[in-house]
């Protein structure tokens, strides 16, 4: 993907599972009609999950998720079909492709359940229809096991195709692409102020995502946004003669900032944006509640969406350990974990921080979240742990016009 487009975690993410040679990634060719996915006839040829963007009208960016096959064998291969497994935790839809010429397996069969134990909306794929005489008689039997759409295709002629598309735009929920960053919040003609810190963290000769996201948001609303760091803050204020309807801060000068911030200037963080957008911000803010609770001892995970080349003055393994163990000043335990894969025991933390999750897809997001609900373990994001920490919650939140707990 260029650096110019769709961002993956804004587009609705389309998983593809099944046995091996079932045909996932032909039908990933054969709905892109590109070759963008190695086919063979060799079982096995999808190893690790590959992200495919592509567009359909009118759902808009997308992202095709090839799978390695759930049959998968050997110890390597069950460490495959683990992570086909996490994949269902980014998955706004899946197909579940089916070789029509073996019929449905046992390890469809898991998957649809486990589908629909995570209420994933799914289509049932009989793939190489081509190799069947009588396609109703396969359908009638098929529905007779699975109650859900199914649709007859053939990766190989193309059949079927347009009507699995179609099948796709009506079942896709398009919750995860139609929340808004910030352009709810504003007015057009309204003036933004981006509080954009360049230190040794910041990429050389650009803007990080969130950052790209929020201007993008900004100027689709038809208001103005301008940037300026933390150190400079006082200054733009004092030369600009429209009063900005809002200030947003990256975290970590968070402090500095809420200084420098005129009283009846609204104000907030990127993070607190994401975390609306991407999670359950309400969840994430009474997490905070367990901060004061914390005893000498207690392991603390921190969470981040991606792996990333990590500086000395790491905001996660640095920033965030130190200002917590100074504002409890108990000794806390940090674990960390980071990538696709959230942790499999979560039971042992007392508390979970994570990331803004930029990376990240709403569904993914809430997963995490929702997992940390079930067993009962608070968790907060950075942005709102920082802003808690400075003592500016409140004030954090309130441009979000958010009921506070
Ligand atoms: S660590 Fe989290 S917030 Fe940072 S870039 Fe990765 S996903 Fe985005």
């Amino acid at each position: 993907m260029s650096l110019n487009s769709t961002p993956q975690s804004v587009r609705i993410h389309i998983g593809l599972f099944g046995k091996r040679n079932a045909g996932k990634s032909s039908i990933i060719n054969a709905i892109s009609d590109q070759d963008i996915a190695i086919v063979s006839d060799i079982a096995g040829t999808t190893t690790d999950p590959v992200f495919r963007p592509m567009e359909i009208l009118p759902i808009g960016p997308c992202v095709l998720i090839d799978t390695a096959g759930l049959d998968d064998i050997g110890f390597l291969g069950q460490l495959r079909v683990s992570k086909s497994l996490d994949i269902l935790n980014k998955t706004d839809i899946a197909l579940v492709i089916v070789d029509s010429s073996l019929g449905i397996s046992s390890e469809d069969l898991e998957i649809i359940n486990l589908l629909k134990s995570k209420e994933i909306p799914y289509i049932l794929v009989l793939n190489k229809i081509d190799k069947i005489e009588d396609k109703n008689k396969l359908i009638n039997s098929t529905n007779l096991q699975v109650q859900c759409p199914i649709v007859c295709v053939s990766s190989i002629n193309k059949d079927g195709m347009d009507k699995l598309k179609q099948i796709i735009i009506n079942n896709v929920k398009y919750e995860s692409s139609n929340l808004q960053l910030v352009s709810d919040l504003i007015k057009p003609d309204d003036l933004i102020v981006l509080v954009i810190p360049i230190d040794k963290a910041a990429p050389k000769g650009r803007l990080i995502l969130p950052q790209q996201q929020v201007i993008r948001d900004i100027l689709d609303s038809g208001s103005t946004a301008i940037m300026t760091k933390e150190t400079t803050l006082k200054e733009t204020l004092s030369c600009l003669n429209k009063k900005p309807s809002l200030i947003i801060s990256d975290s970590q000068v968070f402090s500095q900032v809420s200084k420098d911030t005129p009283q009846d200037i609204p104000l907030t963080s990127f993070s607190i944006l994401f975390a609306r957008q991407k999670g359950d911000l309400e969840e994430l803010v009474k997490g905070t509640k367990a901060v004061e609770d914390l005893k000498d001892g207690d392991r603390i995970l921190i969470a981040e969406g991606c792996t990333h080349h990590r500086q000395d003055d790491d905001i996660g393994t640095f920033k965030i350990p130190n200002w917590l163990k100074n504002h409890t000043k108990k000794e806390l335990i940090f674990e960390y974990s980071s990538g696709i894969t959230f942790t499999d025991n979560i039971t042992k933390y007392k508390l979970i921080i994570h990331c803004g999750a930029c990376m990240m897809n709403r569904k993914a997001m809430l997963n995490r979240i929702n997992k940390a609900k079930e067993y009962n373990i608070p968790i907060v994001n950075y942005g709102v742990l920082i802003s808690y920490l400075n003592n500016i919650l409140d004030r954090s939140l309130e441009p979000l016009l958010f009921q506070h707990i």
